[in-house]
């Protein structure tokens, strides 16, 4: 596995590397690696002839510097990680290079209401961040295709979006939620919990999960009322949000007239950790 840490000598590899007719196919990730981040190298692997992991804990989609500064960094063990996984290129830029001082980093794409529910209402600039950092590293790799978890659900349709207003080439490719035994879905953040607080942690999803059970039998209210009720049962877990919405614009559903569109979405504190998840309703 190559190793860089320099944009220049990136781009020169893997400039080369297409020119031989390489399909590339790219990862992009902050570290602290799971079997979530190496399920989505290991379908690039069987789409594409290499390919490429980013690992950059983005400073502009923090909104909260004590989050940033909590975020779990473990480069050479994640490093080992994607060697034995067959990645091909590992890109692990300081944040330096990435923001050059002088320069007031921006985007320009109107994401209308995506980014304003949801993780958008409660991170506010989170989505502009990450919008500008993957711009940044598409730019660096120029991939076929980029891979993305529906764990991080509004994430993917930010970036859908973008591609699809700025005319940029990747392909996105959505990957299934990959969850632990017990049903929590992984996330470097669980590495935060406490044993109790991991103890709890699952309940989420199991209310997700039964929840999905109980759709078409109750009005999208009840639903919701239900659903937070149940998760703050435990005193030690506390809903910042929890939203049925539309698979596409995100926007909270009134009702379940069109069900293959509805999701439900929640953000949960354990402690000061946040996690969030996702379920599809009627799929
Ligand atoms: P992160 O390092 O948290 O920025 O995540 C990098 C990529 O891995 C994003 O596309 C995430 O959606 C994806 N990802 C994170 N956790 C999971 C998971 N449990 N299952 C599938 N994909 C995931």
């Amino acid at each position: 596995m190559k190793q860089f840490t320099s944009i220049a000598e990136t781009v020169d590899y893997l400039n080369t590397e297409r020119e031989r007719g390489l399909m590339i196919g790219f990862v992009p990730t902050m570290g602290a690696l799971h079997d979530g981040h190496l399920s989505l190298i290991k379908r690039s692997k069987m789409e594409n002839d290499l390919t490429v992991c980013s690992i950059f804990v983005n400073p502009a989609q923090f909104n909260n510097r004590e989050d940033l500064n909590k975020y779990p960094r473990t480069l050479v063990y994640d490093a080992k990680l994607l060697l034995e996984c067959g990645c091909d290129v590992l890109f692990a830029p300081e944040a330096s290079a990435m923001y050059p001082e002088g320069e007031t980093p921006d985007i320009d794409v109107d994401f209308g209401m995506l980014d304003k529910v949801m993780e958008g209402k409660f991170r506010p600039g989170h989505f502009k961040g990450v919008a500008i950092i993957v711009k940044k590293l598409f730019d660096i790799v120029n991939p076929a295709r980029a891979y993305f978890g529906k764990k991080d659900y509004q994430q993917l349709a930010i970036i859908r979006h973008m591609v699809k207003t700025l005319h940029l080439a990747p392909e996105i490719v959505a990957c299934e939620t990959v969850r632990e035994a017990d049903g929590l879905a992984m996330s470097s953040r669980n590495m935060r919990l406490t044993i109790s607080e991991r103890n709890l942690a699952p309940k989420i999803y199991e209310v997700l999960s039964k929840l999905k059970a109980k759709t078409g039998k109750s009005t999208v209210g009840e639903l919701k009322e239900w659903a937070v009720k149940k998760i703050q049962e435990y005193p030690d877990l506390r809903v910042e949000y929890f939203e049925i919405g539309d698979k596409d614009t995100l926007l909270p559903l009134k009702n379940l007239n069109r069900k293959e569109q509805a999701m439900a979405f929640t953000a949960v504190f354990l402690g000061d950790v946040r996690l969030i998840d996702n379920i599809e309703l009627f799929l």
